[in-house]
């Protein structure tokens, strides 16, 4: 069976049907952010107007010095730039008290320039990462890992003012690949409350009939062959194979893991939680990585702050 791939046209060879990429995702946002440029008024109140200072600002918190975050953070920075979003970012000490963390926090929380507050996790262990992120302002929580975002997002007629990056990224890949999910049958493999929870919750909210797999989940492949949509958060490489896949399905690809490969200059590869060799055999879509998802998530940070910063500025 032919699969379709959401991919980036410009890098592969295999992507036939539809094109949408880094490149389609972030020119849509350039459009967006283009129309929401400001002055501030000679009285200091806050007015839209063209101009060419950038309205929405984001702050990054990066604590400790893992390479991995650090890599994140610099992306996320990146993308800002190119879309002209202002960027802040506050360095703060492995070794730091997570009161010092709580005052860049509020400190960010009272500043009305910046419309958006990121923590990068993983947080040091001698953090608590829930207090942490219960701290920044829910009108600035462009992440949506604040519980009352959360919250409302799992509760029926009530509307987060932000919905996760990465989940919200899955979800944006299928509305723009004309991908149904009504009524459908969905498995997400992991329930972590950044991934696969929040999956679930926004697949729910979108009618379709929701399994979600963890790690004591009994006879996960014979569930997921069940699904018409996989959303796969586990970060196990290749753990998912074709086997475990019913024909036509649609795949989501969240899973990165590097794996040894002596003929890449770092030494490793990323590939993602499902077998993409076997998997595109028998699904009907499916998304690579890296260069799937992992756009998607940065593209949907920039879009929550770009809608903070709509919110704040009361711009329709
Ligand atoms: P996580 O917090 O470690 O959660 C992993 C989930 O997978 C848990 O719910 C765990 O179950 C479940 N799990 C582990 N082993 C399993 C198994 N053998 N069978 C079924 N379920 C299993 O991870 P995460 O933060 O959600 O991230 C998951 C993956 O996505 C990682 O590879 C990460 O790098 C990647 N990721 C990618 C992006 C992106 O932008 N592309 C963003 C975030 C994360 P229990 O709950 O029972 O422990």
């Amino acid at each position: 069976m032919a699969s379709m791939m959401f991919t980036d046209c410009s890098s592969s060879t295999t992507s036939r049907l539809f094109h949408l990429n880094r490149r389609n995702g972030t020119s849509l946002l350039r459009q967006c952010v283009g129309q929401l440029r400001f002055q501030t008024t000679a009285s200091g109140r806050g007015c839209i107007r063209s101009s060419s200072s950038p309205i929405s600002a984001i702050s990054v918190i990066l604590v400790g010095d893992r390479k991995d975050s650090a890599t994140y953070v610099r992306n996320k920075k990146k993308a800002c730039d190119s879309v002209g979003i202002k960027s802040f970012e506050v360095c703060v000490a492995e070794d730091s008290s997570e009161e010092e963390v709580l005052r860049s926090v509020s400190g960010f929380n009272d500043d009305p320039s910046v419309h958006g507050i990121l923590v990068q996790l993983p947080l040091p262990s001698h953090m608590d990462e829930q207090n942490i992120l219960n701290a920044v302002s829910i009108e600035k929580d462009v992440d949506g890992f604040h519980p009352l975002n959360i919250g409302r997002l799992a509760m029926r007629g009530r509307e987060p003012l932000f919905v996760p990056c990465t989940p919200k990224g899955c979800i944006e890949l299928l509305h723009r690949y004309n991908i149904g999910i009504k009524g459908k049958r969905a498995v997400v493999i992991g329930r972590s409350n950044i991934v696969g929870m929040p999956a679930a919750l926004l697949l729910q909210r979108e009618d379709a009939t929701v399994t979600i797999i963890h790690s004591r989940t009994k006879n996960p492949e014979e569930i997921t062959r069940e699904a018409d949509i996989i959303i796969s958060a586990v970060g196990q490489a290749n753990m998912v194979r074709g086997s475990w896949i019913k024909p036509g399905a649609v795949i989501i690809d969240v899973g990165i893991n590097p794996v040894e490969d002596s003929s890449a200059a770092r030494g490793y590869r990323l590939v993602g939680d499902i077998c993409y060799e076997e998997a595109s055999k028998v699904a009907s879509a499916i998304t690579p990585v890296p260069g799937g998802v992992g756009p998607m998530t940065i593209a949907m940070l920039l879009s929550n702050t770009l809608k903070s910063a709509k919110r704040i500025h009361n711009f329709q």
